[in-house]
């Protein structure tokens, strides 16, 4: 089977539903990716401990597997438990921030200077409202040259594409991006700086009347649609592997 990474998957509680360490594994299994970044929504429970030991029962089932995520908020940093996470003995390939706990754009910034100490990537949700589009954060991506930064769903495209063409630490994720948009990220020559991403299981949220893994093999399907073989080669699994240094 084909290489596959997913840049952009969710485990825990979202909302009322909780979506296991387990059912995470087992879908991946399902869906046949080979290895995917990993977030716990359960973050905005600020339950650092559950956040935790999600992340170590996922590294337990599938350690090959796995890219644990690790998911900064407002009241992580001000509570002092970053060290907490940092010293949890899990090994983080990345930083996310997300727009809708009250950052402000030097709180962002102040991520983005963790994630350098770190030598870590940063992962930026964008889009859904203003305050969050990619364009706001051309800025902190060009002062920070040496972190390599992800726009999360590259929204509004046009500004992604802005962007990441102008700075070349700078990649953007498909996941819940508009097929026709991922097609324009493509057209516009950024196949090396685009990650394959869904999201995983927002789905259940957002169409709840679909089969998860008959949507997931749907998205599979429309992304590599709009580009050539070498191009999905580079999206669904070489950059993923050149971002987080996964090569041997
Ligand atoms: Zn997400």
């Amino acid at each position: 089977m084909a290489k596959l990474s997913d840049a952009h998957i969710h485990v825990g509680q979202f909302n009322d539903i909780y979506t296991s360490p387990q059912e995470v594994v087992a879908f991946m299994q399902q869906a046949g990716v080979e290895k995917y970044a990993v977030m716990s929504t359960t973050i905005w429970e600020e339950d650092y401990k559950k956040v935790l030991n999600e992340m170590r029962e996922l590294v337990t089932l599938v350690p090959q597997s796995v890219l644990p995520i690790l998911w900064l908020t407002p009241q992580m940093l001000l509570k002092g438990k970053l060290d907490m996470m940092l010293e949890s003995g899990i090994k983080w390939y990345a930083l996310k921030v997300h727009g809708n706990h009250p950052w402000s754009l030097n709180g962002v910034n102040e991520c983005a200077t963790i994630a350098e100490e770190l030598s870590l990537p940063l992962i930026i949700h964008t889009g859904d409202f203003p305050h969050c589009e990619a364009g706001v954060y051309k800025e902190i991506v060009k002062s920070h040259p040496n972190v390599s930064f992800v726009l999360a769903h590259c929204r509004p495209v046009d500004q992604a594409i802005e962007v990441i063409k102008e700075c070349p630490n700078c990649w953007g994720d498909t996941a819940y991006t508009p097929f026709p948009e991922v097609a324009k990220l493509i057209e516009t020559g950024l196949e090396d700086r685009i990650l394959f991403g869904t999201d995983y299981p927002l789905q259940k949220i957002h169409a709840p009347e679909k089969d998860l893994l008959t949507d997931y093999r749907e998205t599979i399907f429309h992304v590599r649609d709009v580009m050539s073989c070498e191009q999905w080669e580079k999206v669904s699994h070489t950059n993923f592997e050149k971002l987080y240094n996964l090569f041997d």
